[in-house]
C-alpha cells in the first residue's frame, strides 16, 4: 500500500478522489505529466537548486526510492547535529515525508523548512510543513514552528499548533481513504482535472454517471445538495422546469440553481445557451485592456496592453515588472495618463487589468484618482457573457471561452506554454510570448463581445 506523503496532503486539498485513486486506482491509466506540469516542476526545481546554493547544507544521498537507507542517513545527520540537512527523509509507518531542509534552530531543534515558487504562503504548504514537523516530533524534540522559504528566498515562519487540529482532521481523512477502498469520494470536473494524471480515470467515470459537474462552476457540496433535490445527473439538472422547487428543496440560492441548469443545458446540447441581454455599452466600447499577472512572484504585475477595435493595428504593451523593464514607474504613469485622455468604456476580462491598475498605485500613488476614475470605466466582458448566455465549458481565461463558444482560438497551447516559460525562466528571453498572449487575449475577447452581441441580437 503506497504511504500518505507530502503529494497527498497537497493534493487531497483540491480533491480527495486524486489520493483515493493514488491508493486504489488502475496505475496503467496514469497520464504522463501535461508539458504546463513539466515546465512548473523544473521551475521547481531550479528554484530550490537556486536557494539550496546559497546556502551551507549537507544533502542526505540515497538510491532513488529507497526511502529506508534516507531515513538512516537522515537519522545520522540529525545525530551529529548538522545545522541544515537538505533532501532528508522521514519514514514513520504508513507516513513518509520529504522536507526540503530541517533546519537545527538556535534552541537545539530541528524544524522543517520547504522551499515554495510562490509569492504567497498556501495553506496545502502549511500543511506539508506541519506534517513533516510532526514526523519530525517523534524521532526528535517537537519543533513549535515551521518555515516556507518563498520564490523571492524569503523566510515565512509560523507557529504549527495553528494548524495541528487541521492536520489531525486531514490525517485521519487520508487514513480512511487509504484503508477503505469503499471510500472513492467520487470524481468531480473541477479546472484542477486538466493537468490531473487521474484525468482519463474521472473522465470516463464522470461521462458514464452523467455526472452534473461536467456543467463546471458546481461545487461537491452544491452537487451534494442537488442530489438530495433528486438531481443527479446532467440529463436532470438540464431538465429542471421549476427551478424555484428544486432550489428550496436542496437548499440552495433560486439565482445559483437557475445558472447551474442552463450551463447543463448547454453542455447537454453542445451549444452556447442565450438567455439574456448585455449592456449596450458593450456594442460601442472601443479600447481593450489584458494584463498578464503572475500570481507566483513578488511583483506580480508583468504587463498591460491596450487594443483599439477599430484600429487592430493599434496595440501596445506597457511592461511593468521591474526585471523586465528599467523604467516601470514611468511605464505605469504613461499607461495611465494615455487611458485618462480617452473616453468610453475599458473592455476587460475577468480581475487582471483592474488588479494591475489597483497594484500599480505602489509604483505611484499620486496618480489614485485617476486610477479610481478608470476603474469606474472598465466593462467586463466575461460578466456580460455570463450575464447573457451559459457557454459549455470554462471561462476563466478568454481563450477557454472562445473555445466553449465555439471560436477559433490562435495557437492556444503554444502561446500559453511559451508565456509559462518565459514567466517561470527568468534566463528567458522571450518577452515576446507575453506579448503574443496578450494579443491572443484580446482578439479573443473583441471576438467575444462580436459573440455575444450577435446571439443576443437573434435570441
Ligand atoms: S481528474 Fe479531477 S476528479 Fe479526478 S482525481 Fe484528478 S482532480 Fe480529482
Amino acid at each position: 500500500m503506497r504511504p500518505i506523503d507530502g503529494t497527498r496532503i497537497k493534493e487531497s486539498l483540491t480533491c480527495e478522489r486524486s489520493p483515493w485513486l493514488d491508493f486504489h486506482g488502475p496505475r496503467d491509466r496514469i497520464l504522463q505529466p501535461t508539458e504546463r506540469m513539466r515546465v512548473l516542476f523544473q521551475s521547481g526545481q531550479r528554484l530550490e537548486e537556486r536557494i539550496l546554493a546559497g546556502m551551507d547544507v549537507e544533502s542526505v544521498r540515497f538510491e532513488p526510492g529507497r526511502f529506508d537507507e534516507g531515513f538512516a542517513a537522515t537519522l545520522d545527520a540529525m545525530t551529529r547535529r548538522v545545522p541544515a540537512i537538505a533532501n532528508g527523509v522521514l519514514k514513520l509507518g504508513e507516513f513518509l515525508g520529504r522536507p526540503d531542509l530541517l533546519l537545527l534552530s538556535d534552541a537545539g531543534v530541528y524544524e522543517v523548512a520547504d522551499i515554495k515558487s510562490t509569492q504567497k504562503v498556501h495553506a496545502a504548504a502549511q500543511m506539508q510543513i506541519a506534517f513533516y514537523s510532526r514526523m519530525l516530533g517523534q524521532i526528535a524534540k517537537p519543533p513549535r514552528f515551521g518555515h516556507v522559504i518563498l520564490r523571492s528566498g524569503e523566510r515565512w515562519t509560523f507557529a504549527l499548533d495553528e494548524i495541528a487540529a487541521s492536520l489531525e482532521r486531514l490525517l485521519a481523512r487520508l487514513q480512511t481513504l487509504r484503508n477503505r477502498v469503499d471510500s472513492d469520494p467520487g470524481p468531480h470536473r473541477v479546472e484542477a482535472c486538466t493537468d490531473c494524471r487521474w484525468l482519463a480515470v474521472c473522465m470516463d467515470d464522470l461521462e458514464s454517471s452523467d455526472d452534473p459537474s461536467l456543467a463546471q462552476d458546481v461545487t461537491r457540496e452544491q452537487k451534494a445538495a442537488l442530489a438530495s433535490a433528486g438531481v443527479t445527473t446532467l440529463r436532470a439538472a438540464s431538465a429542471i422546469a421549476d427551478t424555484r422547487a428544486v432550489a428550496d428543496a436542496a437548499g440552495l440560492a433560486h439565482d445559483l440553481v437557475t445558472r447551474f441548469a442552463r450551463r447543463a443545458r448547454a453542455v447537454t446540447e453542445g451549444r452556447p445557451q442565450f438567455y439574456g441581454a448585455v449592456r449596450p455599452e458593450l456594442a460601442t466600447a472601443d479600447l481593450a485592456l489584458a494584463a498578464v499577472v503572475d500570481d507566483r512572484a513578488k511583483d506580480a504585475i508583468v504587463a498591460v496592453a491596450g487594443i483599439v477595435a477599430s484600429r487592430p493595428d493599434r496595440f501596445r504593451v506597457r511592461w511593468l515588472r521591474t526585471r523586465e523593464h528599467a523604467q516601470p514607474q514611468q511605464e505605469f504613469a504613461e499607461l495611465v495618463r494615455n487611458l485618462a485622455r480617452t473616453q468610453g468604456p475599458l473592455l476587460i476580462y475577468g480581475p487582471n487589468v483592474r488588479r494591475a491598475l489597483e497594484e500599480g498605485l505602489d509604483l505611484d500613488p499620486s496618480l489614485a484618482d485617476t486610477v479610481e476614475a478608470l476603474l469606474a470605466r472598465t466593462l467586463d466582458v466575461r460578466g456580460e457573457l455570463r450575464r447573457a448566455c451559459a457557454l459549455p465549458g470554462f471561462d476563466r481565461r478568454p481563450a477557454d471561452a472562445a473555445r466553449a463558444a465555439g471560436l477559433t482560438v490562435d495557437d492556444d497551447d503554444g502561446i500559453d506554454l511559451a508565456a509559462l516559460r518565459h514567466l517561470e525562466d527568468e534566463a528567458s528571453a522571450d518577452v515576446d510570448s507575453i506579448a503574443r498572449l496578450l494579443r491572443r487575449d484580446l482578439d479573443v475577447m473583441l471576438a467575444l463581445r462580436t459573440f455575444v452581441l450577435a446571439g443576443t441580437a437573434s435570441s
